[in-house]
């Protein structure tokens, strides 16, 4: 686990190329159950990160995933946009001089996504991206109580965000636009399960390297 923010450039690159590829698919599953425009507010976000990349890596932690956070905020829209600026908001302040390691990254995790539970007033279960960080915040969680190698975290992460994504597949949405849908958004993945989950294994990939 790095000390430093140095791996941010590639985190980010990773998580933008990982939407990059997946753009038709995610944006499909948008467009069933939603309004379609998932990719394009995520892609507005990433881009607007990627120019900053550099600056954030000369960040301590806090302060970078404070201002991940806010850039997002200010750059994503939708639904998702509060919600992950939220997330990395919370995750910063729960870092405040704190050294990174996988315990205080656990830690900062599950709060970042008890902050975007209380914003949204979702839980696991309503068909949305939290059906997949709720399940990777539990598996950082037990890994920071057991020593793990690095690769094994890493494949672990990416199974349970996995996992949670399909998850979504026969569940009823009680939150967001595919509430609306009722029973018909049944059969269709999340679309912010599917996002959240294809960026969680392209980091989890970059940091195990
Ligand atoms: P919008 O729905 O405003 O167009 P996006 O398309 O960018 O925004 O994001 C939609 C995604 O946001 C959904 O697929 C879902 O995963 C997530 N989402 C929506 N509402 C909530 C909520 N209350 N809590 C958690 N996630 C949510
Ligand atoms: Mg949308
Ligand atoms: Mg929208």
């Amino acid at each position: 686990m790095p000390a430093t923010p140095h791996l941010i450039p590639s985190v980010i690159q990773g998580a933008a190329s990982a939407i990059q590829s997946h753009a038709e698919e995610v944006s499909a599953l948008d467009q069933a159950i939603g309004d379609g425009d998932h990719v394009v507010n995520l892609q507005r976000g990433l881009e607007a990160l990627s120019q900053q990349a550099e600056s954030l890596a000369a960040l301590d932690w806090p302060a970078a995933l404070q201002k991940i956070g806010m850039t997002l905020m200010a750059s994503v829209g939708g639904a998702s946009g509060s919600l992950y600026g939220t997330l990395f908001i919370a995750m910063g302040k729960a870092m405040k001089d704190r050294e990174m390691n996988l315990a205080n990254l656990a830690e900062a995790f599950g709060r970042g996504v008890e902050a975007m539970k209380a914003r949204g007033k979702a839980d696991r279960g309503e068909k949305t991206m939290l059906d997949v960080l709720i399940p990777v915040a539990d598996v950082l969680k037990s890994a920071a109580e057991h020593a793990i190698a690095p690769g094994q975290l890493a494949e672990e992460v990416s199974r349970a965000a996995e996992a949670g994504m399909e998850s979504t597949r026969d569940m009823l949405a009680t939150k967001g636009r595919a509430s609306f849908l009722g029973e018909r958004a049944i059969g269709h993945v999340d679309a912010g399960a599917r996002s959240s989950q294809l960026m969680i294994s392209a980091i989890a990939e970059v940091v195990a390297e």
